[in-house]
Formats: structure tokens, sequence, C-alpha cells
């Protein structure tokens, strides 16, 4: 079984070429990403700072405007006041405290900074600051344009430094006429106000923008941070500085450049701007300029691209993040993926391994199984041959245990011939005497003989049931039978050679019977045997006598078989029991008898020993385990 059938295609490692690709893509991405972000991130804050600033500059336009012009009429109200123009009349024969004091309340009253009159050749004759040690008493300041206006008969507007002072300050001026009735006449002297810029640049201050005002020639006069003040914004050619000189606007100021660079313009009226000396070099700016057609001036603010900048980084970061993130997502999941896909193929494999090692197992099981079976068939057929060899060997020994049997019987034959014929050769004389007494009507004498033939024919029967019973075969059961009751049988198969060889017999066992466990048959025969040998081993001796003995032993029973003959040689104690062993002459013996008996004692559990006596002699011991006879057992064999 092969269950390889899904093939899942694992994404192998990109190669490092590849990753490296793969890592210039993905960094190029996030820089694009960022780059892209920051530009669009930078043109919203422009649009909302040029916004801002624009609102701001709008403004501060319009505040710079309203707070000139407040003081637009403050000249012209004050050249028709009547103190003003009876002082103008006689200014040399008039104190002119009282004009001083005058306009110095005006001065106090409008918020201004100086409040002057000038005669007609521009020469300083009252003044609100009379009392201050560079008051203006006594100056000339025909060469300034508010004069010069004012007594041509307009309203005179004039900013610059002033000459004493050296403050910057805005001049209103006005014509003042002794006589206004007639249309040509001169004005007698000129009425100037000045005001101070500083109020309204420190407005400026609180504002998150620089401020800055410049003039028709790009000087800046005004401006939020105090060091670019009295600054030209661009640099000025000779021709310029001679005729500012000339005016003495900005007195002896150097009006250095301000060191502004245009980057780039941006959108209508815009720029992107920086300085490269001054104070606010180092940063960048937007910059916005307005118009101010009331005094011919440019107003410009210049708003710090700061939070641009940083609008642009917050926002390249959290691009760069939002990049990161996705990127980071992306990778994650293609590594899921990945692993699952190859969690997915490694389970393939083990699947696949697995039913490899199962079909492998299953075979070699397959395999063993056969081995076993074959090889159980072949224990099979050995334990049959076994057996078969067993029942064999049984039957062959059975066979030779019958075989040595029925050698003692023949070697018994001559006797038991002995014991039938004599028998039978009374019987046929008993019988013919029978007849003759029949023939003679002596019943009486017949019956007699005739009694003593049943008598004969008993014993006959009696020899020949001994010799069948000894010849039989082994039931091959054990029983209980009684060792007195075997011995004797054993010797009454010796009866005839027993008495004709003069033998005597000595029997020691105890009065009650001893019972073993045992088969009858081949416990006689192994006596018989023993008798046998015993009754051989005599022959020639002057006094045969042969002891049998019994007697039990510590569970045991011990039967003994013992001769008075020449006793068994030491040399052929050890052999006696090997098959085949005799000493006697062929046709006495075949060296059966005592390795079939100790084969017999060995089945039977006990065991056969031989020795010699002491004072001579042989002496067979038979050792069985003693078996007491108990009342609900059968009744025995032998009783
Ligand atoms: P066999 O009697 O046919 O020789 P056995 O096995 O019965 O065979 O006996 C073996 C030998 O043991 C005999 O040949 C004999 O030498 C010796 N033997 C057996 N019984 C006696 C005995 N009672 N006295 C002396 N020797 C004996």
């Amino acid at each position: 079984m092969n269950s390889a059938g899904v093939n899942h295609q694992v994404p192998a490692p990109l190669p490092l070429r590849w990753r490296r690709l793969w890592l210039l893509v993905i960094s190029l991405g996030l820089l694009l990403c960022m780059w892209q972000a920051a530009q669009l991130a930078r043109e919203q804050a422009l649009a909302n700072l040029q916004d801002d600033a624009e609102n701001e500059l709008r403004l501060s336009a319009a505040n710079l405007n309203g707070y000139l012009l407040r003081y637009d009429y403050l000249p012209q109200m004050l050249a028709t006041r009547e103190g003003v123009q009876r002082f103008l009349a006689s200014p040399d024969s008039q104190d002119p405290m009282p004009l001083n004091m005058l306009l110095d309340r005006f001065r106090f009253t409008a918020g201004v900074s100086d409040v002057y009159l000038l005669n007609r050749e521009g020469d300083t004759i009252a003044a609100s600051n009379w009392h201050r040690p560079n008051t203006f008493i006594g100056q000339n300041y025909a060469f300034r344009s508010y004069y010069t206006d004012a007594i041509a008969g307009g309203q005179g507007r004039f900013f610059g430094l002033g000459i004493k002072s050296l403050e910057r300050g805005y001049y209103f001026s006005s014509p003042v006429w002794l006589d206004d009735t007639s249309p040509d006449a001169q004005p007698d002297g000129v009425l100037v106000v000045k005001v101070l810029l500083d109020d309204v640049e420190e407005s400026w201050a609180e504002q998150d923008a620089e401020l800055f005002v410049t003039d028709s020639d790009d000087i800046i006069f005004m401006a939020s941070h105090p060091e670019l003040r009295m600054n030209a914004l661009y640099s000025l050619t000779d021709e310029q500085r001679q005729s500012l000189r000339a005016t003495r606007r900005y007195a002896m100021e150097p009006l250095t450049p301000s060191g502004i660079e245009v980057n780039a313009p941006y959108r209508q009226g815009s720029q992107l701007v920086s300085f490269s000396q001054g104070p606010l070099s180092g940063s960048d700016y937007l910059s916005l300029t307005r118009h101010i057609p009331e005094f011919g001036w440019q107003m410009h603010i210049l708003k710090p691209l700061t939070p641009v900048i940083s609008a642009q980084w917050i926002a390249a970061l959290m691009a760069g993040g939002l990049y990161g993130v996705v990127t980071l997502g992306a990778g994650i999941g293609w590594q899921r993926l990945r692993l699952r896909r190859e969690r997915e193929a490694f389970a393939q494999r083990e699947r696949n391994t697995l039913a490899r090692v199962r079909d492998e197992l299953e075979v070699s099981v397959e395999r063993r199984t056969r081995d076993l079976v074959a090889s159980n068939q072949r224990l099979s057929d050995e334990i049959e041959e076994r057996r078969r060899a067993e029942a064999s060997l049984r039957q062959t020994q059975d066979e030779l245990i019958q075989a040595a049997k029925l050698a003692v019987l023949g070697q018994l034959a001559a006797g038991i011939n002995h014991e039938l014929n004599q028998p039978l050769a009374a019987i046929r004389a008993y019988a013919e005497n029978a007849r003759r007494f029949m023939e003679l009507a002596r019943h009486d004498k017949a019956d007699a003989n005739l009694e003593q033939i049943v008598e004969l024919t008993e014993r006959m029967a009696d020899i020949s049931a001994q010799l069948r019973q000894f010849s039989r075969k082994s039931s091959e059961r054990q029983e209980t039978i009684s060792v007195q009751a075997c011995i004797d049988y054993a010797l009454r198969l010796f009866q005839s050679r027993l008495r004709e060889g003069n033998i005597t017999i000595v029997q020691d066992w105890p009065a009650e019977t001893l019972w073993v466990k045992g088969d009858l048959v081949r416990l006689e025969q192994v006596l018989v045997n023993l008798i046998g040998n015993a009754l051989q081993a005599m022959k020639g001796v002057a006094s045969p006598q042969l002891t049998l003995g019994a007697h039990t032993h510590q569970q045991q029973v011990i039967i003994s078989v013992s001769d008075n003959g020449p006793g068994i040689p030491e040399e052929h104690l050890g052999h006696i029991f090997e098959p085949f062993f005799t000493t006697k002459a062929p046709g006495s013996g075949l060296g059966l008898g005592l390795s079939i008996s100790s084969r017999i004692m060995d089945d039977l559990g006990g065991k056969l020993q031989a020795a010699n006596q002491p004072n001579g002699g042989a002496s067979f011991t038979i050792t069985l385990p003693y078996s007491p006879l108990t009342h609900n057992q059968e009744s025995p064999s032998y009783a």
C-alpha cells in the first residue's frame, strides 16, 4: 500500500541573491513610501502655513495701517489751533513756553512721540520736547521731505531716523497758514507729529512668525526681530546708498544686507527663503509679502518651516511604521504559510514513511509468520517423529524386557519341565491304576486314584498359572502391591530348583505387610532376575543360602536378595548394569538381566544397587517408595 498520493509543494527558502533583491525592493518601497508621505504632508502643511501666514499678514498690515492712520489728522487739526498760529505770527516777540506746553499736552493726549512747529525756513520754533536735552528747538529740518511737502501746501509724510534721537519714527506734517483766506498764500510754517514705531513692533513679538516692513528701497525699517532692523533686504547698489545718504533718512546706518536667499518660489506671492547670515540664519521660512499702498511699503511675514518639517517627519515615520507593519504582516503571513506547508509536507512525509514502514512490517511479519509456521510444522513433525521413536523405543524396550523374561523362562524351563513331567507321569500311573481298579470293580480304590489325579492336575494348573502369570505382559498400571507376596511369587517359580539345589532360604521381613506402589509384573521380573542370578552364582557352593529381606527405612522399602556365592569382582561392579555385560558362558546369559532390572526400577521411581557382602557373596538392594495402605484405597493386587 502506497499512500504517497498528494504531493505538497513546499516553497523552498529563497536563494541568497533573491533574498537580497527582496530586501532591496522592500527597502526601496519603504523609502518611496516615506518620501511620498513626507511630500504629501509637506504640501498640506505648507498650504496650511500659507493660509496662516496670509491671515496673520493681512491682520498685521491692517493693524499697522490703522495704527498710523489714526495720527494722520493730528497735524492738520493742530495747525488750525489759534495758539499755534499766534506764536507763528511773531515767534521772536513771544514766549514759546505756552505753545511748548500746549504741544506737550497734545503729545501726551494723542500718545505720540513728539509734536513740533517749524517756521517757514524749517527751523524748529516750538516743540513738545522743549524741556529735554535733545530738544528739537533750534534744529532745522528743511531737508526733510515732510517739511518740503508741507511748505509746498500739501500733507507731508515721512519715515526715518530722528536726527537727534536716532529713533525710528513716522512723521505726519501739515502746513500752517496764518492767512488761509487767500488761495495763493504760502504756508508760514509746518506742524509735525512724530510717531514711534516701537509699540507696533512689540505687538508683533507675540506672533509665531517674523514680521518686517520694507520701504521702496527694500530697507527693513520695522521688524519683529530687533537685529533685523535697519538692514537692507537685498544688497544695495552704490547709487541707492548715495541717494539714501542725501535724504539722511537712515542717518549713518550701515544698512547691511539681510542675507535673505530665495530657495524656491511657492505659489503666487510666497517663497521659501533662508538667511545666509544674521539672526534668522539656520532656518527655512515661508515668506509672504503684502503691499501697504497707503505708505508705499511692503510688509513681509516669515513663517518658520519647523511645523512643516515636523509634519513631514511625522508623516514619513507614520508611513514608514505603517509600511513596516504591513510588510511585517505580509512577511509573517508568508512565513506562516510556508511553515504550514512545511508542516503539511512533513506530516505527509511522516505518513508516507509510516505507510512504508507499515508495509515493510507487514511483509516481514508475513515472512516471519511463514517461517514460524514452517518451523512449527517442522517442530510438530519432529515431535511426531520423536513420539513415534519413543513409542517404538518403548515397544522395543517392552519387547526387550519380554525377551529377557522369556530368556529367564528358558532358564526356568528345565525345572518347570521336571515340575510338569513329574505329575504327568504320576497322573498316568494313577489313571492306569484307576482303570485297573475299575476293571476289578474296586471302585473305592479307583476313586482314590482319581482323587490323586484331580489333586495333581490342580498342582499342574497351579504351575501353569504361575508361568502364565510371569510371562504375561505388564499392564503398566501402578498399583499398591505387597512386597512379601511378590517375593513369594518369584520364589515359587524356582521351587523345583531350590529344592533340588538344597538351597537354604532365609526370609527376613516384618510380620506386617510392606506396601509399595508399582507394577507387580515388573517387580516380580526384577526379583526373578536377582534370584536367578543368585542361584546361578551359588552353583557349586557347598551350602548355598539365599537370603531375602525386606524392611522400611525412612519412608522407603528396601528389599534385598543376597547369596553366599563368590560375589562380584570389584572391577565388574561398575559394569554389571551395562547391557550385554556378562561373565557367563554363551547360552547361559545375555547380559541383559541387570540392565533391564535397573531400568525397570528407574521406571517405578526406585533404584537397584549391587554390593558384595563382608563375609562373601553378592547382595542386591531394591529401594522403592513406601506406600502405606489407606482404607479408602482399592484392594491391593497382592494381599
Ligand atoms: P547374565 O546373568 O545374563 O550374565 P545379568 O545382567 O543378569 O546377565 O548379570 C550380569 C553379570 O553380573 C553376570 O554375568 C555376573 O557376572 C554378575 N552377577 C549377577 N548376579 C551375580 C551374583 N549374585 N553373584 C555374582 N555375580 C553376579
